[in-house]
């Protein structure tokens, strides 16, 4: 057996009363956070610098050597240094000969190299075994021990002892590891720290052109309409008013566009006969971001519920009430009580409550932690059926919010519709093409479709 294979001998059992020795070049921030948790879990640290002077800031317990001193004592060894200094890794060639590197690195940009950091150590090193990972973890993380949000650690590498040893140590750190591959894997995970909340760009940017076309809309019908034609100065509705417009038009328009691509793919589907053939991009890539429109329509379904608990607190509120008490009370007269108008507005709050429990959890199941908890079918179960009949119920309460006034011509200022109505036209389009869906002479050859089946198969016997 040579030299190198009996070192991954000894790493690959990591017994928890004697782990081996563990080596880091670089004694910067990365390197004595990662060195301070190794000690802490019991590994014996060397490090590997240009300078043996000990600071107070290297960890106690750790030895620090001369770059080839300190490779000599470990058969891991953890590069913490910035790829652009690799190359003064170079004349240690013979001294990393068979020796496990782990790449941490991360870069600057996306892309930001023709091959990944990792690649590079391989090349610049072919007599060592080369492993990305760790670069996903922080420092400050690793030194705050705030390591909940990230326990996952991605590693890849084409050794698969090397590989497993790495994991091992990963594992010894109270940590996850995720074997991500071979070295090919490596640019995927240099970039994923880089990342800036790929998913949510779409439903954000969505929600932000959205949202100020409706405020805008809502603005110039309860605001500058009023103002023109009315001569009354509700510019003040611009703090509650409009936002409390805007709010829910947003959370039905939203919820609706959650089940859009859904019923999209049914009808491409049927249409082309099979389920074998890709949908095209701009559907793929709704279908994906499904989650996160979801997750923004209940933060304007919240915001709804919030701003509705504070309307009898506005002074505009009490001035309205108490000028019609007087009215009456000067004209001697008593209103009596409209049973339909009770109705309408008690169904109108019992189905706003509804859809919102609902929609609160379809949010919750949403969350990796429950949705982990429950079967795929139960998981479907919640977010197909609850989340329609959600839908279903959030567009009732705002069709009984505005049912009376669908007729109504003075409800369309400048001949436009109200923003509740523009908030119905998806969820509506949704529903009713839906039902459609649920029809058995459209469900059967739906369900078969998904099935495998195919009208026109193109491996035929
Ligand atoms: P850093 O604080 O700048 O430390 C880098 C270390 O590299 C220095 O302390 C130095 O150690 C060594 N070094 C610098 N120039 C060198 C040269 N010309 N030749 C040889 N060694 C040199 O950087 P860091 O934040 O620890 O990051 C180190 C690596 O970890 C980077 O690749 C980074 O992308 C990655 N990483 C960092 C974090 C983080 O949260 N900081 C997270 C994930 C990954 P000596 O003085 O001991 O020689």
């Amino acid at each position: 057996m040579n030299k190198n294979s009996s070192n991954i001998m000894a790493l690959a059992p990591n017994t928890p009363n004697k782990r081996e020795t563990v080596c880091i070049f670089g004694t910067g921030d990365f390197g004595r956070a990662l060195g301070h948790k190794m000690i802490q879990s019991g590994y014996p640290v060397v490090y590997g610098s240009r300078s043996t002077q000990i600071s107070n800031l290297i960890p106690k317990d750790a030895e620090v050597l001369s770059h080839a001193e300190a490779a000599q004592k470990a058969a891991v060894i953890i590069i913490a240094i910035q790829r652009q200094h690799y190359n003064f890794l170079t004349p240690l060639a013979e001294a990393l000969h068979g020796k496990v590197l782990v790449d941490i690195s991360n870069n600057l940009k996306l892309n930001q190299y023709p091959e990944s950091n990792a690649e590079y150590l391989a090349q610049l090193l072919p007599g060592s075994k080369v492993v990305k990972g760790f670069n996903t973890v922080s420092a400050w993380a690793l030194q705050s021990g705030t390591l909940d949000a990230s326990r996952q650690v991605f590693i890849c590498g084409d050794d698969v002892e090397a590989k497993q040893m790495v994991m091992n140590i990963v594992r010894g750190l109270g940590l996850t590891p995720v074997d991500k591959g071979s070295l090919l894997a490596a640019q995927e995970i240099e970039n994923y720290p880089l990342q800036l909340f790929p998913m949510w760009k779409l439903p954000i940017f969505l929600s932000l052109g959205l949202g100020l076309f409706f405020f805008f809309y809502c603005l110039a019908l309860d605001v500058i309409h009023t103002y023109i034609y009315e001569n009354n100065n509700f510019s003040f509705f611009i703090a509650i008013t409009v936002p409390n417009r805007v709010f829910p038009a947003m959370a039905l328009t939203l919820l609706g566009l959650v089940y859009l691509p859904g019923v999209f793919a049914a009808i491409i589907q049927l249409y082309r006969g099979t389920k074998y053939r890709r949908f095209p991009d701009w559907l793929d890539k709704w279908m994906l971001c499904r989650k996160q429109l979801g997750l923004i329509a209940l933060a304007f379904a919240s915001l709804h519920a919030v701003f509705t608990l504070v309307i009898p607190l506005r002074a505009f509120s009490s001035w309205r009430t108490s000028r019609k008490i007087i009215s009456q009370a000067l004209n001697n007269e008593t209103e009596p009580l409209d049973h339909t108008n009770a109705w309408l507005s008690d169904s109108y709050l019992a189905t706003g409550m509804l859809g919102f429990f609902l929609f609160v959890l379809l949010g919750i199941t949403s969350l990796p932690s429950v949705s982990n908890s429950v079967n795929w079918r139960e998981f479907r179960f919640i977010q197909s059926k609850l989340g329609y009949l959600a839908l279903i119920l959030c567009t009732a309460h705002a069709m009984i919010y505005g049912g009376k006034w669908f007729l109504n011509p003075s409800a369309y200022k400048w001949y436009l519709p109200d923003i509740y109505m523009l908030s119905l036209v998806v969820p509506c389009a949704v529903l009713v093409v839906k039902f459609v869906l649920i029809f058995p002479c459209v469900d059967k050859p739906l369900t078969q479709i998904r099935q495998g089946w195919e009208r026109n198969p193109r491996y035929s016997e």
